[in-house]
């Protein structure tokens, strides 16, 4: 008797969702990557939003680990 490593298919309730209602969900996210590319990659001189260093310190190794100008 041939017996498959695969089992016989049924019906499976799993219903694919669409994209639709996760639309704005992946906005939202995008939108907090791009502050928090931000804060690692700009947050600094010039360019800053909040005075002083504290930000740019705490991001500083993610700083150099994505490859941005620092120091
Ligand atoms: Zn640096």
């Amino acid at each position: 008797m041939a017996q498959s490593a695969v089992p016989a298919t049924e019906a499976s309730g799993i219903t694919p969702i669409s994209a639709k209602p996760l639309a704005p969900w992946a906005v939202f996210f995008g939108i907090l990557m791009l502050v928090l590319l931000y804060f690692v990659g700009a947050e600094q001189g010039a360019t800053a939003l909040i005075s002083g260093e504290g930000v740019h310190e705490w991001v500083h190794d993610g700083r150099h680990l994505l490859g941005f100008p620092c120091h």
